[in-house]
């Protein structure tokens, strides 16, 4: 199968259309096909500079770069492989406009010459006339200054002149289009109420419709997958390839992303932008495993996919019709998932550099690995990490009201008799390791008919200064028996 993502670099890529990317990639690959990128710049008024190389670089970073199309190279820069792409539609405009003349010639298509005025004083009069919503089309072309209204050698004469003009697609009267979606089944358009659409602008640019179509026929594109949105102009699309004599590819419309509330996913209610998750210190594992499940569903209780149990299970015929509710609490949850997933080696090589930045003498710490196998469950984000091993390095402010702590039956009057208790019982242990600090734990906690957390709870808090941490008894086999002793020391209650 060859797939591609086809965006408008009109602005950052939207977490939406990574999804979109996502989908279109895991289909390629399941059958060892083709993923590949086209930019569709060809509206270059609505052209961001730099979303290009942002699509680029969120597709890199999410691990599905495409096989064809523009690459990057290990610089970043936009470049290509081997011979085939970039596929950049600016680059291409002599081939859409080979195809206009192919539809001028065969009357599907035809030159208008109106001017913006033109256009917006039929709208006015049309309005006026009681039509609400005026189109340029089989009811009013024929008043309009085209070439179906003038003559061959006014046309001619209009075109030696260099007077601008568009190419507009003839749109048949009251056609019926319908097609099957993979995703929707069968969908139905009667009467086409759409407009003579342009085509050929006076720019010499192609539209997107005509652009979109030549090339997913020239790009030899199995299946067209691309969100919603996008729906409405299928029926164009579909009279397009039956002028150029060409079968359409498959088409599988995604569902839109909503907020919460089911309201079209939107700015105003959270992030939108892919770089938006990435900056913030989402894996990419996270990330791309939450967008596969967003529309899609494997049938099964499984939730955590890897890329590669993604190309395995994923399938079209499971992807929901209904908008899919972006859940960011879901997200986080992965994101805790994965996050526990990365080997314990790799992980705390990956916050050093994190940690280093902030503590100093974290740097050259050689014990760093252990420090980091004890934060690895309790963060979401390595930028979290810094301040979850800061006390290992420096002694924290302990206020003393985190030592209180009523579910654990730590009362502020029982402190003084506990923190004793705790000083006596850790001056006496000499195998200084986790296991041995915890099993003495338990026997005092017996001893004094004390709970085990009654113990430990203080013990943590005094530690760590945090109301979440590693263990008490873990912490405390890092920091070795003095250093602990000191910090108890240095309490007053
Ligand atoms: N250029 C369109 C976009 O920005 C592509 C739609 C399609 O995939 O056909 O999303």
């Amino acid at each position: 199968m060859r797939t591609r993502f086809a965006p408008s670099p009109t602005g950052f890529l939207h977490i939406g259309g990574l999804r979109t990317a996502l989908y279109a990639y895991l289909v390629a690959k399941q059958s060892n096909g083709v993923f590949l990128l086209r930019i569709e710049d060809t509206d270059k008024e609505r052209e961001v500079i730099g979303a290009t190389e942002n699509i680029l670089r969120t597709l890199h970073w999410a691990g599905i770069p495409p096989d064809e199309g523009v690459v990057l190279d290990s610089e970043g820069r936009v470049t290509q492989r081997g011979d085939k792409g970039p596929y950049i539609q600016s680059e291409r405009l002599a081939i859409y406009q080979k195809y206009a003349e192919d539809l001028l010639e065969k009357g599907c298509a035809y030159y208008a010459f109106d001017t913006e005025e033109d256009i917006e004083h039929m709208r006015d009069n049309e309005k006026r006339a009681g039509n609400p919503a005026p189109k340029y089309d089989a009811s009013i072309r024929m008043r309009m200054k085209n070439a179906l209204t003038l003559s061959e050698d006014e046309v001619q004469e209009k075109l030696k002149n260099a007077e601008p003009y568009v190419v507009r697609m003839k749109i048949p009267d009251g056609n019926v289009v319908s097609f099957t979606d993979d995703i929707r089944g069968k969908v139905e358009f009667r009467g086409l109420e759409i407009d003579d659409q342009v085509l050929l602008k006076s720019d010499g640019y192609p539209t997107y419709h005509l652009a979109n179509v030549v090339d997913d026929e020239l790009m030899n594109i199995d299946i067209v997958i691309r969100g919603e949105e996008w729906l409405s102009s299928t029926p164009k699309h579909l009279l397009l390839y039956e002028f150029l004599g060409w079968q359409a590819p498959r088409f599988a419309h995604v569902p839109l992303l909503l907020n919460a509330d089911r309201t079209k996913l939107s700015k105003r209610q959270g992030d939108v932008a892919a770089e938006d998750y990435t900056a913030q210190g989402y894996l990419p594992e996270a990330l791309l495993n939450f967008l596969a499940l967003l529309g899609w569903n494997p049938g099964t209780p499984q939730e955590l996919f890897t890329l590669g149990e993604l190309v395995e299970e994923f399938s079209i015929d499971r992807i929901q019709k209904g908008g899919a509710v972006f859940d960011t609490e879901k997200l986080k949850w992965l994101q805790g998932q994965w996050m526990r997933k990365i080997p314990a080696e790799d992980f705390a090589k990956r916050i050093h550099p994190v940690v280093a930045e902030e503590i100093p003498a974290a740097a050259l710490d050689k014990a760093f690995a252990k420090k980091a196998s004890l934060i690895q469950d309790r963060i979401h984000f390595f930028s979290e990490s810094a301040d979850m091993v800061r006390f290992f390095y420096e002694r924290p402010e302990v206020d003393n009201k985190l030592l209180v702590n009523e579910k654990q039956n730590v009362t502020e009057a029982a402190l003084p008799e506990i923190l004793n208790t705790l000083k006596r019982m850790l001056a006496d242990i000499d195998d200084w390791t986790d296991e041995k600090l915890l099993e003495t734990s338990k026997k005092t906690a017996k001893k004094h008919n004390l709970k085990l957390g009654q113990l430990l709870w203080p013990l943590r808090a005094v530690l760590t200064g945090r109301k979440f941490s590693p263990g008490a008894t873990e912490v405390a086999e890092v920091l070795g028996k003095e250093e602990v002793l000191e910090r108890l020391e240095a309490v007053t209650v």
